[in-house]
């Protein structure tokens, strides 16, 4: 893997035939007590966290994953419907020399509001009228379907399962418990882009069991976490997340009983 270009909210890396840039939607910062702990309650060792006056630093990522075949993008950021310091996908864009019209097909980790709001601009209207195909998880379809704002989208929904690879070399891995249809998508066999895997890197991979209170099913999102953690470490897979501090790429490594998170140095 090498870094081929690199500006303040993007960042390219060549993998194989392909390339995978990160864009930075920008990024915001939540309550402490987001974290839980495995009995259920507020996770309290906070010396490792990464603070912001006395929050949690929430950085906003979405994939975008370019080969001979298209240009598919792996998450959208939150557009204008969450806080006020996102919604910058389009400027991460810009900067990464790629414009809106180039992306074919958009496929979503879930279907929450940091993640799919980016499809709409701020008028309403189709964010990527090229992007023919919006592959969501067939469990998420009903969740997406009764989004309003997504209407303008609705015509272009494609389910999307477990194999299946919306772009050449790219192939869709289910990684429930954050939401029920929640995926991950391996990139050329060697970049697992795994969505909300974790959230608050600082805390989760030397406390992999500590839980994210949005998780929908606590104790799936910690199996598949321990799971998906294990398979990068074991299979050397670079990890990519929506969440992850740096560049949100890097790798898994074990750290005694749990794990560290090495980011690609920018
Ligand atoms: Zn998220």
């Amino acid at each position: 893997m090498r870094i081929v270009r690199e500006t303040g909210l993007s960042m390219t890396v060549e993998l194989g035939e392909l390339t995978v840039t990160m864009l930075s939607d920008g990024e915001t910062a939540l309550p402490v007590d987001r974290l839980c702990g495995p009995d259920g309650g507020a996770w309290a060792d906070l010396a490792g966290a990464d603070l912001v006056d006395g929050k949690l630093r929430l950085p906003v990522r979405a994939f975008l994953v370019r080969g001979e075949e298209g240009c598919l993008l792996i998450d959208t950021g939150a557009g204008s419907a969450w806080h006020a310091s996102l919604g910058r996908l389009g400027e991460a864009m810009a900067e990464a020399g790629v414009g809106a019209n180039e992306v074919t097909a958009v496929a979503l980790t879930h279907t929450h509001v940091d993640h799919l709001s980016g499809l709409v601009d701020r008028e309403g209207g189709l964010a990527f009228p090229n992007a023919m195909q919006v592959f969501v998880a067939t469990e998420e379809l009903m969740a997406f379907r009764a989004e309003p704002r997504m209407i303008p989208v609705q015509s272009r929904l494609v389910p999307l399962e477990q194999g299946d690879g919306p772009l050449r070399g790219v192939s869709a891995i289910n990684a429930p418990g954050h939401s029920p249809g929640h995926m991950a998508f391996l990139v050329e066999g060697r970049m697992l882009i795994w969505g909300d895997i974790v959230h608050h890197a600082a805390v989760q991979f030397a406390w992999p069991k500590v839980t994210w209170s949005f998780d929908e099913d606590q104790a799936q999102a910690r199996a598949t976490r321990a799971v998906l953690m294990d398979q990068a470490v074991a299979a050397g897979w670079i990890v990519a997340g929506a969440h992850l501090p740096g560049a949100g790429i890097g790798r898994v490594e074990r750290a005694g009983p749990a794990y560290a998170f090495r980011p690609l140095a920018r």
